[in-house]
């Protein structure tokens, strides 16, 4: 097999996506020396704002998509909802990663369950409601207490319910409208977990060290980073998710969620075949971070180890922080030691809408995590004090 070609920094990376995974990819690119298209309908996004070249059009857009290729070296995307027809589409005429078929995988959750069993990694039980005898056989074979979620086009705990009956599944069922759905057993949660891989085209991957999450009304809250997991456990998730890119033949940063659950068993939840959220502490804890990641697997560069420097916590900052409008008082969060802010040039902000994340690293976690706790604190102050 012949060495994938190098793509040198001064060329073009395209990018499917236009939202905050974009602009911080197109940071790492541009730092490193590379122009930026990014393909986004929205005239506004924060990646095409920053983006050399912003093709404002709809994905499947067959100008668009021609003008990406003749523009671009290579293209990758950032959210999991691209539609794949778009990336066979690119992939006929320049490199593309990750693989249309990685991403038609992540983008349903049966199948994507279904895949994770395949690989050898557990999964809480699981079956497919498409209509209703399937839901009367989910009942039986998995039971109460359950989570319906739909099985596309779900994120940040949107498009789930927790059903503790025959009436709340019927009545969850419908409120989906008809969807394809999986049905899931609600399992105690110990921990949550994520490990993002970076693998490139001659099969080399690379781990990132392993996330701790927490999420609050089922959208992530906090990331700890390490884990504070045994160093089984850890080389456990590790080998799963390397075990799963290999399997997708991936090429490109991959993460996985996995559940651990109260006797210590770990399950896959989901994946997204982009960088995630939970890893944003690598741009400030880590050697290389997952985006730079992203960029060296797209135009095959070495992967390096990511080397974490500092133990880190992540924590994301959403629309709710914002009073009226009004953004919270950053001076207050900055004046901690060793916090660093980011913020996606969203300009409006809405409940639940993810308008940046801080960052604190220290020399040891918990130190990490008070630090973080207080910072928080600093934006919140002012406006529960009113
Ligand atoms: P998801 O959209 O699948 O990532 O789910 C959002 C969050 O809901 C997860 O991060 C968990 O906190 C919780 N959750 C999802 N599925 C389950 C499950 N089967 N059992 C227990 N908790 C779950």
């Amino acid at each position: 097999m012949s060495e994938p070609a190098i793509i040198d920094p001064g060329q073009t990376l395209g990018v499917l996506g236009g939202g905050q995974l974009g602009r911080m990819f197109a940071h790492a690119a541009q730092r490193m020396g590379y122009e930026v298209a990014v393909l986004d309908p929205d005239a506004d996004s924060p990646a095409g704002r920053i983006a050399e070249h912003h093709l404002c059009a709809p994905y499947t857009d067959r100008h668009a998509l021609d003008a990406l290729s003749r523009l671009c070296a290579a293209v990758t995307i950032e959210f999991e909802n691209v539609p794949a027809e778009s990336l066979r589409v690119l992939a006929e005429s320049l490199p593309v990663c990750p693989p249309a078929a990685a991403v038609e995988t992540a983008q349903d959750r049966y199948r994507e369950k279904t895949f994770f069993n395949a690989c050898g990694v557990a999964t809480v039980a699981f079956a497919p409601v498409r209509d209703a005898v399937e839901l009367g056989t989910a009942v039986r074979s998995v039971g109460f207490p359950a989570l319906l979620k739909s099985a596309r086009l779900g994120y940040d705990g949107k498009g789930q319910h927790r059903v503790e009956n025959r009436d709340e599944a019927d009545a969850a069922f419908a409120s989906l409208q008809g969807v394809e759905c999986v049905w899931e057993q609600l399992v105690p949660l110990a921990r949550e977990l994520s490990v993002i891989v970076a693998r490139n085209a001659r099969g080399d991957s690379v781990t990132f060290p392993v996330v701790e999450n927490q999420h609050r009304d089922g959208i992530l809250a906090t990331s700890l980073a390490p884990a504070r997991i045994t160093d089984e456990l850890a080389e456990q998730a590790c080998a799963a998710t390397r075990g799963i890119a290999q399997a997708l033949n991936y090429r490109g940063v991959l993460a996985v969620e996995y559940f651990v659950t109260a006797s210590g068993e770990l399950l896959a939840n989901e994946m997204a075949p982009r960088p995630h959220n939970s890893g944003h502490y690598t741009i400030d804890a880590c050697a290389v971070s997952q985006f730079e990641q992203q960029v060296r697997a797209l135009c095959n560069l070495p992967l390096v180890g990511p080397a974490q420097h500092s133990p880190a916590v992540m924590m994301n900052l959403l629309g709710d922080l914002w009073r009226e409008e009004r953004a919270p008082d950053w001076a207050r969060a900055l004046q901690v030691p060793r916090c660093s802010l980011h913020l996606y040039g969203k300009r409006q902000a809405r409940p639940g809408r993810k308008m940046g994340h801080l960052t604190c690293t220290a020399d040891a976690l918990p130190a990490a995590l008070q630090n973080a706790e207080l910072a928080y604190a600093k934006l919140l102050g002012e406006r529960d004090a009113t």
